[in-house]
């Protein structure tokens, strides 16, 4: 499989982080989202944003003993994200390198 860029991995929150919120409501629903094992960016690069309510249970009760850089890297981009903003491309590319590295077929390992 090829490298798979932000934009590819992300189209949500690649157009979101490129062109910012385009308001103080929008920004505060992002603010949630980003904390959110379903909405965040590594949630979307797994594909956990379309999934349903009853998987979405399910993965809550599972979710936890999952890959421990993606746990790392989401908390990072999570923290950046909320208190600056600007810097977040730096741990972005981190779980993007990561992703690709070992998680290329989107499995969690
Ligand atoms: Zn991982």
């Amino acid at each position: 499989m090829t490298y798979q860029t932000f934009t590819e991995l992300c189209p949500v929150w690649s157009k979101r982080v490129l062109e910012g919120p385009a308001s103080d409501v929008e920004l505060r629903q992002w603010l949630q989202e980003i904390h959110s094992f379903q909405f965040c960016i590594t949630g979307e690069a797994f594909g956990h944003r379309n999934i349903g309510e009853e998987q979405k249970k399910k993965m809550e009760i599972d979710f936890m003993p999952r890959c421990d850089s993606c746990y790392r890297l989401s908390n990072e981009i999570a923290k950046v994200y909320t208190v600056y903003r600007k810097g977040v491309m730096e741990p972005i590319e981190l779980f993007i390198d990561h992703y690709n590295t070992v998680h290329q077929d989107g499995v969690k390992k």
